[in-house]
């Protein structure tokens, strides 16, 4: 059987000549179900995770089905702004065989540049939803009548408080058209919208939570609360973290952090809503490029953010929910290439962990911080390798090394020049770091699967806040 391709799915040129140009070969899931519902003119919902090709699964069809030119036909509406610029990049890219005028309105940017786009010929819009209702409200997008509109994340929307934006703005939207929703979740505050917002609409579900995350491997270390720092550092003198997010709880815990790591001499940068967007767009950029590899961000600032070579997820300190665990860990791992997530938890952290786990699927080992000793074993079997690879230079053998052993033992001058080397690499913190205990894991196992068997049929992401108050109660 031969693989379905994008013309199987109903796409025509030059469409088609502009997926070849960007490397698409084979729809991913999303796209082969979603494609040609979108193509026939339906509503649609689709449960798809980020990363999945859910922006082409949309993007596509609502591009070849735009008819006029240099009038807004499309309008996206994406949870947060980082959001908005990638969703508005890949458009861009997918248009770009019929020159597609993308502009993206959101907070933070001059309304004059955006109402300026909008006058002067944008075809598709991306915006978030604040912006957007502040735009239409004060009549300054006249005659925007899209034919097509997408929430993107929209159980993201939801969490973030814009459901009554979201439904105020749908006001200002013409009856006939056509509806298209994207959701990693469907709770039921989204399944109401659905109903307000969508005409007998089409459900599509892929890629169900337990397989999302193939190919990312979760791994956890034990730490007590205030080894944090010394993990994280050890971590990086110790192990190969190509491109690596650090989620942090707060803005204050990500400058922090950001600082440590920059006065310890990594490429790092801090990324939360506070800043400029100027400067979270910098950041971003930076990363992306990998001016730096270290980015030390909050859940929402880092909402989103498409990089394709993130080697590592790290969660200094766990999410609240499962939801954002499956949000942070999905950052890596994307399009088919694999990822690491590992997660910092104390002792009393560790059961909510195992939690989450059964809600992203997948396996969660365990590892251990590795401790002074491992990291000079693995700095010098490095070194080995390197001197083993080294070409000899004749002129060194020649003047140097004939004057240096005149004045000094081969082995000294050896033991002389590896400590050079290593002294380059300093490793800090205490020798040990982190807890070895396998009680705690054992403890921890059991109270999960306790609460398991007490919350049977309960739903997931409320587990938690019953089970406190339920251990509160039943103590007294
Ligand atoms: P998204 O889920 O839309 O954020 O897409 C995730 C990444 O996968 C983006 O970098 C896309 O450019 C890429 N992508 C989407 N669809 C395909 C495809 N069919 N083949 C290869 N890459 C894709």
């Amino acid at each position: 059987m031969t693989d379905t391709t994008f013309e199987d799915l109903g796409l025509k040129q030059p469409v088609l000549t502009t997926l070849e140009e960007i490397g698409f070969v084979t729809p991913s899931p999303i796209q082969k179900e979603v494609i040609p519902l979108i193509l026939s003119g339906a509503d649609v919902v689709g449960q798809a995770q980020t990363g999945t090709g859910k922006t082409a699964a949309f993007g596509l069809p609502s591009i070849q089905l735009m008819k006029k030119s240099g009038e807004a036909q499309i309008l996206v509406i994406t949870p947060t702004r980082e959001l908005a610029f990638q969703v508005a990049d890949e458009l861009y890219r997918l248009g770009k065989s019929r020159k597609l005028r993308v502009v993206t309105i959101c907070g933070g940017k001059s309304y004059k540049n955006q109402i300026d786009a909008f006058n002067n010929g944008a075809e598709v819009l991306v915006a978030t939803p604040g912006r957007m209702l502040d735009l239409l409200n004060s009549k300054r997008l006249p005659n925007f009548r899209p034919t097509t509109v997408v929430l993107d994340e929209a159980d993201e929307m939801l969490n973030m408080g814009f459901l009554e934006d979201i439904q105020a703005l749908f006001k200002f939207l013409p009856e006939k058209r056509q509806t298209l929703l994207f959701s990693a979740t469907m709770p039921p505050a989204i399944q109401k919208l659905i109903r307000e917002i969508l005409e007998t609409p089409v459900f599509v579900k892929t890629s169900p939570d337990r397989t999302a995350h193939a190919d990312i491997s979760q791994a956890y270390y034990l730490i007590q609360d205030t080894e944090r720092d010394d993990a994280i550092i050890r971590l990086f003198e110790g192990q190969q973290m190509v491109k690596s997010i650090i989620f942090c709880k707060t803005r204050k815990e990500v400058d922090r952090l950001a600082s440590l790591l920059i006065n310890r001499g990594f490429r790092a940068k801090g990324l939360h809503g506070d800043m400029e967007q100027n400067q979270r767009q910098r950041v971003t950029q930076d990363f992306r490029t990998g001016q730096t590899n270290i980015l030390v961000a909050t859940d929402v600032a880092a909402r989103g953010l498409n990089i394709l070579d993130v080697s590592h997820v790290i969660n200094y300190h766990i999410p609240c929910d499962a939801e954002n665990y499956v949000h942070r860990i999905g950052r890596t791992g994307r399009a088919g290439q694999k990822g690491k997530a590992v997660s910092f938890v104390t002792p009393n952290e560790l059961f909510k962990l195992m939690r989450f786990q059964k809600h992203s699927g997948g396996e969660l080992m365990q590892n251990y911080i590795p401790s002074k000793k491992d990291v000079k074993e693995a700095q010098v079997s490095q070194l080995m390798e390197k001197i083993t690879d080294q070409t000899l230079n004749e002129d060194v053998r020649e003047t140097l090394l004939k004057h240096l052993k005149e004045k000094m033992d081969l082995e000294v001058l050896t033991c002389k020049l590896l400590s050079m080397v290593l002294s380059d690499s300093p490793i800090n913190g205490p020798d040990e770091i982190g807890i070895r205990d396998n009680g705690t894991v054992k403890k921890a196992k059991k109270r999960d699967f306790r609460d398991d068997k007490n919350n049977r049929g309960g739903p997931r992401g409320k587990r938690p806040a019953f089970n406190n108050k339920r251990r509160r109660y039943s103590s007294k």
